[in-house]
């Protein structure tokens, strides 16, 4: 069996389990007082419908805004039991195709966008087909910033500010569209591994992309995400001392009034999965499976 193959197998095989025993329902009534942030990507219409469809139905989806303000006032009082934030990374073209569901469902997302390849045809990085194995993406993303786009532009002639033929994420005119129901808030310019940049580099790629950003939309972002979900010590600094009120980080897990509003945790779920698979997730039992297996197979963390 293909290692892709063998690893959905595994997860779904692990997912029924977890569905059987009745887990999902266990972990939503023992931390019904704690937020969930998810974190989705490239996720299609249909599977999010689904998510949705079961979300609204045994969750109460809230606003990421609802949630920092209650962290920052240490009060959860205007927080309802069995909360959830939905949060989708990048910025990619597809996040469009979602308007009619985030409609339907009256929530309001928020989408962090790298705001250098929003609004024009640069691709990102991790999406190049040179580099779509698991193991050349996880080697990519241990080098310093500068060796991984020379190796980059070496192995493929990539270079962050190539535009393309395909267009890879959100334009303004989509976003346009979206901007009634969807919180736009900047997810860096270009997706570095930040803690891999040298400290211009880091305080550029964070502070840039809100005023990049600021000035497209015309309002004011406050709130980050770290790619790949990578911080350390100086990217708080850099986010705190910048004017955000929060950031997201993709540590797995749920959100207090005693979480740092700029590591805020996440349940990251799978673009592609099943309600089985869906229901899984919201444990984080298989994210923490699979965390392992990772650190396992390519001594990473991430
Ligand atoms: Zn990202």
């Amino acid at each position: 069996m293909a290692p892709n193959r063998l690893a959905n197998f595994i997860k779904n095989t692990i997912s029924s389990i977890i569905c059987l025993l009745g887990i999902p329902l266990f972990v939503r009534w023992i931390w019904k007082n704690k937020v969930a942030i998810l974190l989705y990507h490239d996720v299609s219409p249909n599977v999010f419908a689904k998510h949705l469809a079961y979300l609204s139905r045994h969750y109460k989806i809230i606003t990421l805004e609802t949630l920092v303000l209650a962290i920052h006032n240490k009060d959860f009082s205007e927080v309802p039991p069995k909360s959830v934030v939905i949060t989708i990374d990048d910025g990619h073209a597809g996040n469009i195709d979602l308007l009619p569901i985030i409609k339907q469902y009256q929530i309001t997302p928020t989408v962090y966008v790298c705001t250098q390849i929003i609004n024009t045809h640069r691709h990102f990085w991790f999406r190049i087909p040179h580099h779509q194995s698991k193991r050349e993406k996880e080697r990519l993303k241990r080098l310093p910033n500068a060796e991984r786009l020379a190796l980059l532009k070496e192995s493929a002639d990539f270079e962050p500010e190539k535009e393309y033929r395909e267009r890879q994420a959100l334009n303004i005119d989509e976003m346009r569209q979206m901007m009634d129901c969807v919180d736009f808030q900047p997810h860096t310019r270009f997706h570095p591994i930040l803690p891999n940049c040298n400290d211009i580099e880091a305080k550029q790629e964070i502070l840039r992309s809100k005023a990049d950003l600021e000035e497209l939309l015309g309002k004011e972002c406050l709130h980050f995400s770290y790619p790949n979900g990578d911080y350390s010590e100086r990217e708080i600094e850099i986010v705190k001392s910048g004017g955000f009120r929060s950031a997201r980080t993709s540590d797995i897990g749920w959100n207090t009034c005693d979480t740092s509003p700029y590591q805020l945790k996440a349940i990251s779920i799978s673009d592609d999965a099943g309600l089985m698979r869906f229901r899984a997730e919201l444990t984080t039992i298989p994210q923490r499976f699979g965390k392992w297996v990772n650190t396992l197979l390519w001594n990473t963390t991430s």
